[in-house]
């Protein structure tokens, strides 16, 4: 699935992720199909991002190499 927007920047997609984020210490905080602003709570098991059209997004969730 290609994100159409960076989640971390909000910038269309295809910019530079930042380091944490390459390695799953950042939460997204912009929605990857439609570019808004995201909900973001941080737990210390990770993180919860929401949006206001497409739900929300769990680190739990992506969590599927284990
Ligand atoms: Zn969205």
């Amino acid at each position: 699935m290609a994100a159409k927007f960076n989640v971390y920047t909000g910038e269309p997609a295809g910019g530079s992720v930042p380091a944490a984020a390459r390695l799953g210490l950042e939460p997204p905080r912009f929605c990857a199909d439609c570019g808004r602003r995201m909900i973001v709570q941080v737990r210390p098991d990770g993180w919860s991002a929401t949006c206001s059209r497409h739900g929300a997004l769990d680190s739990k969730d992506l969590d599927m190499k284990r």
